[in-house]
C-alpha cells in the first residue's frame, strides 16, 4: 500500500516543461531518492510535495487524501534545504521549538521534545548556541532536528549534505538514514550524487528531462538499468560497439570477436548496437571460469588504497576496471598484454 501516490505529475513555468508524467509510489517508512542531473526537475517535484510549488498537471495523495489543492503548512511535511537555513538570531533550541511554537505547544511539552530532538541528533549541550557557533555538518543536524520535532508525516531533503565536505557528508548521510529507520518516518531525498542515493535509499528515481527514467531498488537500477541514461549515470560503464551478427542467438561482434549475450536481440542481424559492461564484470587474467577470454593491453594504473584502479584497451575501446590490493599480487604493469575474462550474463544492450 502506498503512502504517498504521485499521479501524472507535470510542471511547467512559461512554455517550458520542467516535470513531465511523473507517478510514484512511495510505501510508508520507505527512504526514496530522487536523483538526477542538475536541472532535471528533482527540486521542482519536491515543491510540489511539499506544497510550495502548484502542479501544472496530476495530483499528489498522502495517507488516502489528495492533499493537491492544500497550502504546505496544511501537509504536515517537514522539508530541510541544501543551505543551512536556520534563523540566525535564534539558539540551536529555539531553532527546534520553532514548529511547535507556531502552533502553540505548551512550554513543558516544547522543551521535553526539544530536549528529546537534540539528543536524537547527537548534540544534546548545545541548546543555548547560535547557529554561527556550529559547524556546517552540526547546522544541518539541527535543520533536520526541526523539521522532525513537530512529528511531520512525510520528511522531504532537498540535497541537505551538499555543502559540506565528503567525509561530514558521509557520516551525517549514515546518521540521517538511523534517524529515519529509528522514527518510520516516510522521506524523499533529492540528490544528484550517484554513490549517495544508491547507499541510502529503498528506491531510487532516475530523473532525466523532467521524466522519471526508472525506480527500484539501488540493487536493480544498477544491475538492470532500463534505459541508456539510467545505466551510464548510475555507476561507471564501459561501452563496446559492435554488430549483431545474430540476432536470435544473442550474438554481436565487436572488433572482430564474437561475444555472445545471455538474451536475444530484438535489433536485425547487421544493426550496430552498443555493449555496455561494469567495471567490476572484467576480471583480469580470467583466473577464474568465463566465457570469453579477450586480450587487453593495460594503460594507467591507479593505486587507490584498498582498490587499484586499471585502464586498459581492449575490443576496440577503452576500458576501466578495477582490482582489490592484495599486498602479495602486484598489480600489472602499464604497456603489459594480459588476458581479461568476461560473463555473458554482465554485458548490458543500451538501446540508443
Ligand atoms: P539542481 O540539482 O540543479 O537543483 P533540479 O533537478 O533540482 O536541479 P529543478 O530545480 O527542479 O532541477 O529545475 C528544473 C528546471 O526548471 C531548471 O531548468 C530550472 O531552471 C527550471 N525552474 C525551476 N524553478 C523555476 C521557476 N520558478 N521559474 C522558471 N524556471 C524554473
Amino acid at each position: 500500500m502506498s503512502f504517498i501516490q504521485l499521479d501524472r505529475l507535470a510542471k511547467q513555468f512559461g512554455s517550458t516543461k520542467v516535470v513531465n508524467d511523473f507517478s510514484l509510489s512511495i510505501p510508508k517508512g520507505a527512504f526514496v531518492s530522487l536523483l538526477g542531473p542538475s536541472g532535471c526537475g528533482k527540486t521542482t517535484v519536491l515543491r510540489m510535495l511539499a506544497g510550495l510549488e502548484t502542479p501544472t498537471a496530476g495530483s499528489i495523495i498522502i495517507d488516502g487524501k489528495d492533499v493537491t489543492n492544500l497550502k504546505a503548512n496544511q501537509r504536515q511535511i517537514g522539508m530541510v534545504f541544501q543551505a543551512y537555513a536556520l534563523f540566525p538570531n535564534l539558539t540551536v533550541a529555539q531553532n527546534v521549538a520553532f514548529g511547535l511554537r507556531v502552533v502553540n505547544k505548551p512550554r513543558a511539552e516544547i522543551d521535553k521534545r526539544v530536549a528529546e530532538m537534540l539528543e536524537l541528533i547527537g548534540l544534546p549541550d548545545l541548546g543555548t548556541r547560535y547557529p554561527f557557533q556550529l559547524s556546517g555538518g552540526q547546522q544541518q543536524r539541527v535543520a533536520l532536528a526541526r523539521a522532525i520535532a513537530p512529528r511531520p508525516r512525510v520528511l522531504l531533503l532537498d540535497e541537505p549534505l551538499s555543502a559540506l565536505d565528503a567525509k561530514i557528508r558521509v557520516s551525517l548521510r549514515s546518521e540521517i538514514r538511523a534517524i529515519q529507520r529509528e522514527l518510520g518516518i516516510t522521506t524523499v531525498f533529492v540528490t544528484h550524487d550517484q554513490e549517495e542515493a544508491l547507499s541510502i535509499s529503498d528506491q531510487v528515481v532516475v530523473m532525466y528531462k523532467g521524466i522519471a527514467e526508472q525506480a527500484g531498488t539501488p540493487f536493480e537500477i544498477y544491475n538492470a538499468p532500463k534505459t541508456k541514461f539510467v545505466a551510464t549515470f548510475v555507476g561507471t560503464l564501459n561501452v563496446l560497439n559492435g554488430k549483431v551478427s545474430n540476432a536470435a542467438r544473442g550474438e554481436v561482434e565487436v572488433d572482430g570477436t564474437a561475444l555472445t549475450l545471455s538474451t536475444p536481440i530484438a535489433a536485425a542481424g547487421g544493426s550496430s548496437v552498443s555493449l555496455a559492461i561494469r567495471p567490476e564484470s572484467i576480471r583480469l587474467n580470467g583466473a577464474e571460469a568465463c566465457d570469453t577470454h579477450v586480450a587487453a593491453e593495460i594503460g594507467e594504473v591507479s593505486f587507490l588504497g584498498s582498490v587499484i584502479r586499471i585502464r586498459a584497451k581492449m575490443l576496440g575501446a577503452d576500458v576501466e576496471f578495477d582490482m582489490f590490493n592484495q599486498p602479495d599480487l602486484p598489480p600489472p604493469l602499464p604497456g603489459s598484454k594480459v588476458t581479461v575474462g568476461l560473463n555473458r550474463r554482465d554485458f548490458l544492450l543500451l538501446d540508443t
